[in-house]
């Protein structure tokens, strides 16, 4: 590695002393260094040490108009201009949370007016769990209480929805999951499916919930929640046949479908909210991240007609964060909608870069290293194997190869996320033809480093 400038060491060393950073492992990063990010524009990053780097994965999911956009700071100044904060707690509201919560009933599925306000994912799936559990209450049928989600979903990582979350990462540590959770099987047929065909595999793990409800009893359970496509455990898209499956089977059951939409939302599968992609209709969904494109924290409820006409007619609900419909983070959100609608994104990700990467994202499929290459909407996922074509065949030490190769694309200048052994993409909305071609140029490069690599430490 080359000596880092005076000014990242600097930065380092300080950030080392007294920064814990989220979901990392701080001795180790200590010892490497963190990258320490100091611009960013359009679909790009720059480091500290100069690197001009594509943000293939828009910050974190969220980054859905791309970085910079001036007109955003300016929506945040005038507010703040007007007044930074004020509280919805005690019989006062204002006009960028009402005129937030108006956009959201008109871009969300027609099921949805009202939306309830939070800080951010997490929030929003506690939120959730409360207010499903609430709603049966007001109902009187307080023993509807649990909530069934799926192995390796994300739903966040307070107590709530690190809990909801059927990441076992995130349950051996702190005492998780709370009780009253309850995970099924997830949809994830390239390394789940044995050998079903991906259509008998859909069926399979919808049916898993089905199995669930009956030894759970449907007169104890709340809801069912889950991620439309599942983001952070490896873009897992479903196959065609689950979804209509889990339909079929909760039409025959009184129990609540969640959808959280917190990475799915906003445009990134092609439609406003991932649900129509899939044809759900939920009767929550958890939103956040391209709500405001990640510019200011902000997150929300929406509910359903059908679960805030029981709430309504059931007294206070007590719950509520500081920062619910934060004046300066609606601002913001309500100009990114704003950018969002003026530049046609949805439509753009559907009909135009949507197809223009997925198309050559699928053509790294021929490469030896790539098991499957699957992309919905600007959401893909790359599967490294040892041995083509077999699902079966995986790599020694899993997650080894993924770091390895999320490293060299890094060092190609192309930021993706390794999840387990796959590479993730998930790049801004505004991505260009041109950025798409060197999105693609770079992943196919770290697929050939990643094999010399693999070659030379003879993993492979
Ligand atoms: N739900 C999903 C589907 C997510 O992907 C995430 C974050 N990646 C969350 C919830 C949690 O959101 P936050 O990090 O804003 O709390």
């Amino acid at each position: 590695m080359t000596k880092p400038s005076n000014a990242t060491a600097d930065y380092r060393a300080r950030d080392a002393a007294h920064h814990i950073h989220a979901f990392s492992d701080m001795k180790s990063l200590n010892a490497e260094g963190s990258r320490v990010i100091v611009r960013a524009e359009g679909s790009w990053i720059w480091d500290s040490e100069g690197n001009r780097i594509l943000d293939g994965m828009s910050g974190l999911w969220c980054v859905n108009i791309g970085h910079g956009r001036k007109e955003i700071a300016e929506a945040v100044q005038r507010q703040m201009a007007d007044f930074s904060f004020y509280n919805t707690f005690f019989k006062s509201t204002h006009p960028p949370a009402i005129a937030l919560a108006e956009k959201l009933a008109e871009i969300t599925p027609p099921q949805f007016n009202r939306v309830f306000f939070v800080g951010s994912g997490s929030e929003a799936n506690d939120t959730v769990i409360r207010m499903v559990r609430h709603y049966w209450a007001s109902l009187g049928q307080p023993n509807k209480t649990v909530l069934i989600a799926r192995k390796n979903a994300y739903h966040g990582s307070t107590m709530g929805g690190g809990s909801l979350g059927g990441m076992t990462s995130i349950h051996s540590q702190g005492g998780l999951p709370i009780p009253g959770i309850h995970h099924i099987a997830q949809p994830y047929w390239f390394g789940e499916g044995g050998e079903m065909s991906e259509a008998e595999f859909g069926n399979f793990a919808a049916r898993e919930l089905e199995k669930a409800i009956d030894e759970i009893g449907e007169d104890n359970i709340a809801a069912f929640v889950a991620e439309p496509i599942q983001g952070a455990g490896g873009v897992i898209i479903p196959p065609a046949t689950y979804w209509p499956e889990v339909k079929r089977i909760l039409a025959q059951r009184d129990i609540l479908l969640v959808a959280d939409e917190v990475i799915t939302g906003f445009g990134r599968t092609g439609n406003w909210f991932g649900s129509e992609t899939f044809g759900i209709e939920p009767d929550l969904m958890s939103i956040a991240k391209g709500i405001s494109s990640g510019y200011l924290p902000i997150g929300g409820v929406m509910v359903s007609d059908k679960v805030a006409d029981v709430l309504y007619d059931a007294g206070e609900f007590h719950h509520g964060f500081t920062y619910s419909a934060h004046p300066v983070t609606a601002a913001a959100a309500l100009e990114n909608l704003r950018i969002i609608e003026d530049e046609k994104l949805v439509d753009r990700v559907r009909d135009d870069i949507g197809p223009y990467l997925q198309q050559g994202w699928r053509a790294l499929g021929d490469h030896p290293l790539v098991g499957e290459a699957r992309m919905t909407g600007l959401m893909g996922a790359i599967e490294l194997v040892p041995k083509k074509p077999s699902r079966a065949a995986k790599f020694a030490d899993t997650g080894k190869v993924g770091t390895i190769a999320r490293d060299i694309s890094l060092a190609n200048n192309l930021v993706m996320r390794a999840v387990r052994d796959s590479l993730i993409i998930a790049p801004p909305l505004t991505l260009s033809h041109d950025e798409a071609d060197q999105l693609l140029a770079s992943a196919r490069k770290t697929l050939d480093d990643t094999q010399a690599e693999l070659k030379r430490l003879g993993l492979l």
